[in-house]
């Protein structure tokens, strides 16, 4: 079977995982009215076979599920095929966690969240997704230290080792990359590489800037104390 979609054809598939039927419904109600087709599980195990089975262009995943978490959803599906995952989660320490595990989620939401929220994130996903599949920016291998990115294959090693990172973190290495030694504020880096711009929102910058230290090194980007983050010029 193959799809073809128009470039202003909004419509997508969305997965939805979620075991709490009053807030399952709320959102799909509300995805649904932008005109998203919305496919519902309501376990771990019945969340990965359906998204296996309808291939969405974007999973709302809960983090506690029934048969097994959100974390674990999120591998399998990851592990398939690349696809955007936003998470909900029930406190702000699961959100560090979902981040900081690397687990392959792009964006989370805190409960209790607003149905206009969880239809901005949506969106924001949904459009920088079509981005990164439409643009192939500069694609010139960029070196940060020891640190290797490829835009074209959107890979990473570090002394020549690959190293796996999410689509979010990478975008956020290659937007600083791509500007070396220049400070960008947290409410920059929001807006161009997620899309969107919340108050709240910088909490979200600095558990990426966590996570893509783990991975890659304390000193592949620079805190700025009280402005924001930088990649220094190699
Ligand atoms: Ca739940």
């Amino acid at each position: 079977m193959t799809h073809t979609r128009s470039a202003n054809d909004s419509s997508r598939t969305i997965a939805l995982i979620e075991d709490e039927a009053p807030i399952a419904d709320a959102v799909a109600a509300r995805l649904r009215s932008e005109g998203h087709r919305v496919e519902i599980a309501h376990d771990g195990p019945s969340g990965v076979e359906l998204v296996q089975r309808v291939k969405p262009d974007l999973v709302v995943l809960d983090v506690m599920l029934p048969g097994f978490d959100g974390l674990e959803v999120c591998r399998q599906i990851q592990r398939d095929r690349w696809v955007p995952v936003l998470m909900l989660t029930a406190r702000d320490s699961e959100a560090d966690l979902v981040i900081g595990l690397g687990v392959g989620a792009d964006d989370y939401l805190t409960k209790p969240f607003s149905a206009r929220e969880l239809a901005a994130r949506v969106a924001a996903l949904l459009r920088r997704a079509a981005r990164a599949a439409a643009e192939p920016v500069d694609d010139t291998p960029v070196r940060i230290g020891d640190v290797l990115l490829d835009p074209r294959s959107r890979r990473v090693q570090r002394d020549g080792v690959g190293v796996h990172l999410t689509p979010t973190e990478f975008d956020l290495v290659q937007y600083l990359a791509a500007r070396p030694s220049r400070v960008a504020t947290r409410g920059e880096l929001l807006e161009q590489v997620w899309g969107y711009e919340i108050p709240s929102g910088g909490r979200t910058v600095d558990s990426h800037v966590r996570s893509i230290r783990r991975k890659l090194g304390a000193d592949v980007i620079r805190t700025v104390h009280g402005v924001g983050y930088a990649v220094e010029a190699s």
